[in-house]
């Protein structure tokens, strides 16, 4: 597919839309300031400025098919930029969804933080009716999608209102697991392969803490959230749990921190023993993630447990008294059916966790999946799963706290956070409506200073792997004192 562009530029916005209706097509580009005649498959995106008007003109040939669509703006429209760059989205929304036949349930929302438009608007006072006005005509949502999104902004917004400028949330990337699988696209590494690495690590990652806690103590930061992610942080063993967690309460000031989470993430790595490290240590919220109760989809997608593994670890976590437990799962694994899906919503509800998260596979893990299979991603029930889901949690007094979106995702879906009210993941929230500074340690972690008050975001990114993370350790952990720049602006 060939994009022509005429008069404009609006490259990266246009084909984000393109790719809602054509997903992971690759395009070219071309860049011109004439009426170009469109042949094969191609889209011809034109602005024509005249004197008071400026005409607006997307035209599109897919296979056999052409359809177009027309709009004139005025020049004297405040934001004129913004408004071609909406005005041409919509009618290659419109030209496209006439084409594929194809509903992006989104509209023209490509980004992956729908929600974060909506809670702008709240701030700005807008009414309930204004921004669903807004979110249907501007952006082209569907109604159950502006629901779900103003829901989320909602539970959000107590959270959000009470935020402080010193807060910080501090993030430990664990980036091993036992296995890998098969959909996995995080940088995490089975341990099989890198065992010997582990104890110099785990010493690294104890004094980029303690390096990180002075910067911390100087700024005068007050730490709000801790939370361990990877990976599969508990892959680790006992004794290195205990020793990264103690090194933190030994860092850090603790006496203001309201959430510690560790991601259990997956059963075949939880131990009585392990569990019983992270409560004795101050954790007060672990996942445990099924992705599915399926055995033989788990076995498809190389989990190495069973449904029953993940009960009886939910049910030690709860036994061991954990106030919070959130479990993951996954709609769209492949060779899951939409009624082995709902059977794994069900049994999760009746469990009752505080929190459960519902993912959409994302189309990039799947084609690595299913290579061979790629119209099996296409024709896939994900739509329909994560209907039955959202029903199902709302009946059931579960709320929507965090939305999040990722390129690709099947049927241009979104992940939601569900929670028992007031029982929201403060960290989630954070790092998702970027609203708090997060400060990460160990490989893959990527640290994102937040100035809310001045509207100002930094990152600066550790070294990915973990061979790379210990080689030039001293190197890497110079970079932190860009932190000390960062607040003294
Ligand atoms: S548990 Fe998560 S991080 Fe680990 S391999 Fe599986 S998907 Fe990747």
């Amino acid at each position: 597919m060939t994009l022509i562009f005429s008069g404009n530029d609006f490259k990266y916005e246009l084909e984000g839309v393109m790719k809602l209706f054509i997903p992971a097509k690759l395009f070219s580009h071309e860049f011109t300031d004439r009426y170009v005649k469109v042949e094969g498959d191609a889209a011809f995106f034109r602005r024509r400025k005249g004197k008071r008007y400026t005409l607006l003109y997307v035209y599109v040939t897919l296979g056999s098919k052409t359809c177009y669509r027309v709009a004139r703006i005025q020049n004297a429209e405040s934001d004129y930029e913004n408004e071609c760059e909406l005005t041409l989205s919509r009618l290659l929304f419109s030209v496209m969804s006439e084409l594929t036949g194809k509903q992006a349930k989104w509209g023209i929302i490509t980004g992956i933080r729908p929600v974060k438009r909506v809670n702008k608007m709240l701030s700005n006072d807008m009414t309930k009716d204004q921004i669903y006005d807004i979110m249907r005509n501007r952006y082209l949502c569907d109604n159950n999608k502006i629901d779900i999104a103003y829901k989320t902004a909602k539970t959000q917004s107590e959270i959000l209102s009470d935020l402080d400028n010193k807060s910080f949330s501090l993030y430990v990337s664990i980036p091993f697991c036992p296995t890998r699988c098969s959909y996995c696209s995080f940088v995490s590494q089975s341990i099989e392969g890198c065992l010997n690495l582990i104890p110099e690590y785990v010493d690294n990652l104890c004094r980029e803490i303690e390096y990180t806690a002075e910067i911390v103590k100087r700024l005068g930061l007050v730490l709000d959230t801790v939370y361990f992610g990877g990976g599969t942080p508990t892959t680790l063993e006992a004794d290195m749990l205990d020793k990264l967690m103690k090194t933190i309460a030994g860092s850090f000031d603790l006496s203001n921190l309201r959430e510690y989470t560790v991601e259990a993430g997956r059963a075949d790595t939880i131990t009585c023993e392990k569990l019983k490290v992270l409560k004795k240590n101050g954790c007060n919220r672990i996942s445990i993630n099924p992705q599915t109760l399926n055995d033989s989809v788990l076995e498809r997608i190389g989990r190495k447990h069973t449904a029953e593994q993940f009960l009886d670890s939910y049910k030690l976590a709860k036994s061991i008294g954990f106030e919070s437990v959130n479990t993951d799962i996954i709609a769209g694994l492949p060779t899951d059916t939409l009624d082995s899906f709902k059977n794994t919503v069900d049994k999760l509800i009746q469990l009752e966790p505080e929190n459960i998260t519902v993912h959409t596979l994302s189309i990039k893990r799947a084609a690595r999946l299913n290579q061979e299979e790629n119209d099996e991603v296409f024709d896939n029930p994900a739509s329909k799963m994560v209907d039955y889901a959202t029903k199902r949690l709302l009946e059931n007094g579960y709320l929507p706290y965090y939305l999040y979106r990722q390129k690709n995702m099947l049927d241009n879906l979104e992940n939601i956070g569900w929670c028992k009210p007031n029982k929201e993941s403060l960290y989630n929230i954070y790092i998702m409506e970027e609203v708090q500074t997060i400060l990460a340690v160990g490989a893959g972690g990527s640290t994102k200073l937040v100035d809310l008050k001045n509207d100002r975001i930094e990152r600066i990114f550790n070294y990915k792997f973990p061979l790379e993370y210990n080689k030039h350790f001293d190197l890497m952990i110079k970079k932190k004192d860009e932190i000390e720049g960062f607040y003294s602006e």
